[in-house]
Formats: structure tokens, sequence, C-alpha cells
């Protein structure tokens, strides 16, 4: 396998002469397998040159593919000058990772409107292909893929490539979830662990370093990693060589210099055997299969998932005291387009589950205020009807350590947090448990509940609720219209699919026109108004 750097700086390009050496472009790396497989993971400005190059190579109707960590400008700013997108003949699949409201291609093509951009994203010549993903693992020809969601302020997918023997990881942008192992001091557990398996034993491990561990604290939750934290990561999970990556923006090359010193210097003084180098713009790798090791792919489910249907009925429970926080989180919800419900105390919280089957569970922990551990453990005695742990995100102050704890809650929310953050977060929560479900099929009745769904549309027209926010009560006339028996399942999920996208435009006069459309659709001769 071959893999070449033609992005390596974070956040924004640096052309400066400072910062030549390294690199001033922002991420884009080419990944070729020995079997010619193209891949390109992320496109930031680097991805200009790329292109060039492929041009200058002279390649007639060329075919690759682009891994989209995120779509942040650091990692997409290339694509509208990726030269390869505009020449008929070729053909390109795009992927990355699926968001609840916009798809990726929504995404992109942003970034290419006319306020932006000469030239929509639609208006290149050559034939593109969209592809959302989940977590998950997928085929691109040899070339075996793994994603998973890495901890930053915007919904971000790791990728795992394994060809010809040997393992890459790219993993950029994420941040430690916890901010002890910032310092690269404590023990890696929990998500941080669930990271380390993601990354076992790389041929190569690409991974975002953009601060020290003296810088972190100033950019908690600005969802990078520090130097020592990739570190600390890439002994513990046996990756044999380290690309530090994604540099700081006011990092220039002799003080990465300097750092990459100091490094070497303390893997020296604990003998490990980590090969760690800082990324270049322009180097090239050639990756040869270990003899000691060999890679095993991850057992993983299918990363490009039909889970539309699963996500369609989705809830969150809240169990949050503070009011302002509580606010803060049922809008942030809500604009996912996510159904949220509120409960104060263990038997509604029981309740809700059995009713709602909610995809998440958020708690809240500041004792003696509210004792979130205590409803977390009274939750999980509880069970949910289900193969899958219901998923239970705590929000404090602090990761708690106490027995049990690791087991009982599945992810943190440390104060303080941004509203990007919580609603990436809970995004990716939301998101995991659609594709379990998918998994071990719908429940019995998904199809009654789904046959609700236009009274959703009309609940969140009217806003949320303070506490408990169940369906509106149901005027006649929407009876009539909505009868939940003539909805079938493949055509109620159309249908609401249909008034999610419509729903944030929609006025009375043209929602009514709407309604009579979806009863006409659906309804049999006899309901017919
Ligand atoms: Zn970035
Ligand atoms: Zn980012």
């Amino acid at each position: 396998m071959r893999v070449q750097f033609w992005g390596t700086r974070g956040s924004i390009a640096t052309p400066v002469p400072s910062m030549a050496r390294y690199g001033g472009n922002t991420s884009c790396i080419e990944v070729r397998s020995a079997g010619g497989t193209l891949v390109i993971v992320d496109c930031g400005t680097g991805g200009h040159w790329l292109g060039q190059n492929l041009i200058a190579a002279g390649a007639k109707g060329l075919r690759g593919h682009i891994l989209i960590s995120h779509t942040h400008w650091d990692h997409i700013q290339g694509i509208p000058f990726f030269a390869p997108l505009f020449v008929p003949g070729n053909e390109w699949d795009i992927y990355g990772p699926k968001g609840l409201g916009q798809s990726l291609r929504e995404a992109l093509a942003g970034q290419m409107q006319y306020t932006y951009f000469p030239v929509p994203l639609d208006q290149c010549g050559a034939k593109i292909r969209y592809h959302d993903l989940v977590e998950g693992t997928f085929d691109i020809d040899d070339i075996k893929v793994s994603t998973q969601y890495l901890n930053h302020p915007a919904l971000t997918l790791g990728y795992r490539l394994e060809a010809d023997g040997v393992a890459v990881v790219y993993a950029c942008d994420h941040e430690p979830h916890s901010r002890m192992l910032a310092s690269g001091h404590g023990e890696i557990t929990g998500q941080d662990r669930r990271h380390a398996e993601f990354v076992n034993r790389a041929d190569l491990l690409i991974h975002d370093a953009q601060y020290t561990a003296e810088e972190y604290p100033a950019k908690v939750g600005w969802g990078h990693s520090t130097v020592e934290y990739v570190m600390k990561l890439g002994q513990y999970a046996e990756v044999k060589r380290v690309a530090l990556t994604h540099h700081d923006p006011l990092r220039d090359d002799d003080a990465i210099d300097r750092l990459l010193a100091s490094i070497r210097a303390r893997l020296g003084e604990n003998t490990s055997s980590l090969d760690v180098f800082a990324a270049v713009e322009g180097q090239v790798l050639e990756l040869a299969p270990s003899h000691e090791k060999g890679c095993a792919r991850r057992a993983g489910e299918q990363a490009q998932m039909p889970i539309e249907l699963a996500l369609a009925n989705s809830s969150v429970l809240l169990g949050i005291a503070d009011t302002k926080m509580a606010t803060a989180f049922s809008k942030d919800i809500q604009a996912e387009g996510i159904h949220v419900e509120f409960f104060s105390d263990i038997d509604e919280a029981r309740k809700l589950i059995a009713k709602d089957r909610p995809s998440l569970v958020v708690l809240e922990h500041d004792p003696p205020r509210i004792d979130g551990m205590e409803t977390c453990r009274a939750i999980r005695q509880q069970g949910n009807g289900h193969d899958h742990q219901l998923p239970v995100v705590m929000v404090a102050s602090q990761e708690v350590q106490a027995p049990g704890a690791a087991t009982d809650v599945t992810d943190w929310l440390i104060k303080p947090f941004t509203g990007a953050y919580a609603r990436t977060k809970i995004r990716a929560w939301v998101l995991r448990t659609a594709c379990q479900w998918m998994r071990e099929g719908y429940p019995e009745d998904e199809e009654r509940r789904l046959a609700r769904l236009p009274m959703h549309v009309q609940h969140r027209r009217a806003g949320p609720r303070a506490r408990g926010s169940r369906p509106l009560p149901q005027k006649e006339t929407e009876k009539k219209r909505f009868p939940e028996n003539v909805i079938s399942t493949d055509k109620s999920v159309l249908l609401w699919m249909y008034c999610r996208e419509i729903a944030p435009f929609e006025t009375p006069t043209f929602s009514e026109k709407v309604g009579e459309l979806i009863a006409r659709a659906t309804s049999t001769p006899s309901a017919r108004l």
C-alpha cells in the first residue's frame, strides 16, 4: 500500500515560508493499493495539488474514491478545486458521515453555492456518486474500510483502511474523551478504549496531534488531540508507526522539529519501539506487510445502511434538573429533528423507556442536587427489551470512577461543553442506536408507531413543551385525514421523511395542502375525504 500526504495542516492553510517544510495545505491523503485502487482521505486544500498531479499523469476515465472525515472547511475546501471532478468520463465516489438533517451531498454543495463559488457541485463533468456512512465496514474494491465516530464538535468519522496485508488508520479531528488522557497520563478506558481498539495494531496511524499537553487546557472542547495523548494511544494499541498531523496553524517548522525531538527522547527513556514522525506535505510511504503480525479486519457491520426507517421515530429521554441546560438540550435535539421527552423521577423514566424505546438517555449528575448515577443504575436494572444496551450519556463536571460506573454509563459529557459538542454526541448515539435497530430488526409495533408520525409534525410546529412532550390531542378533521390503519409502513416513512424536509418551511396553507395530498395518497376509497 502506498500513502502520500498532500495536506498536513490543521484548521487553515498556512502558505508561509516558516511552515513550508512540513507544509501549509490542509488535510488530504492519497492511498493506493497494490491493485491500483485510489482512495483519497479528506480533501482540504492539499486536494488541489493531488488533483493537478492526477491530471498531469494523463489518466483517462479516472476512477477514484474520496472519504471525507467531516465537512469542516479544512477537510473539504479542496473539493471545488479538485480538477478530476470536472473531467467528463471520470467516475468518483464520495463518502462521508451521514447527518440527520443534511446529506453529505447537500453539505458539500453548500460550499459551492453561487455566493461562494462559480460552479455548482451538480455541474461537475465527472460522474459522482455520494455515500452517507454510519459506523461499520464496507469494501472499496480490494481495500476494506472500517469507520468509527471520533470525538469532535461536528459528526466526524475515522477511517481504517486494510489492503495488501497492512492497515492504515486516519483519525482527524479527534479529542480524547477523557480530559486526563490529554496530558498523556491516566488509564485508557470507556470510549477512549473503543478508539484504541479502532486503531489497534495499525501499521500506520495518521492522527490529529494539533496541540501539546501544555496548550490543551486553553483548547478543551475544540475537538483535537495532544501529541502526548497520541503517544499513549499508539503504545497502548501497539501501533507500528505514528504520523502526527493536522499541525497547528501557529506551529512553524522549527517548533515541530523541537516537539518531535522531545517526544522521541521521552519514548527513548521508556524504551518504546513506537516509530513517530510528523507528517510532511509531499511525503510518500510504501507500507509492506509486517512479518510479526498480520492485520485482522475488525468484525463490523455495514457502514452503508438504509437507516431512515429506524431513525424515523427516534427520541431522546432527558433527566436533567438544571432548567437552563434542559432548555438548551431540548432546543439542540429538536433542531436535529429528534423527539424529546423529559422525566423527573425514575418511575416516569421507566414508563417512558418501555413506551417510547428512546435511542438515548441523557442524565445529569451533580450531587446532592441530582444523582444521575443512581438513575443510571435503576435504568440498567430494568433493561430495555432489546439485545443492545440503551446508551446513557452522563452530563457531569467530571467522570465518576465509582465501581460499575464504567459499565453503567456509556459516555460522558463533561462540563463545560459547547452546544455543538452536545449536539454531535447526541447525533452519533442516535445514529448508532438506529443502526443497531436495523441489525436486530424493527420492534414489532413499529408500523403503528410510525403511523403516528404526521402528529409529530403537528407537534413540532407547536414547539417544545416544558415537560412530557406527548402528541397533542387530535382534532376531528386530522383524525379523518390520518386514520392510523390506512398508512402503510413504506408510505408512512416516505411521507414522514417528506414532512420532515418541508416542516421548517411550512405555513398553515402549505401544511393544509400537503395534508390533503397525503390523505389522498394513502387513504382507502372509503376513508377519502
Ligand atoms: Zn480539521
Ligand atoms: Zn474539524
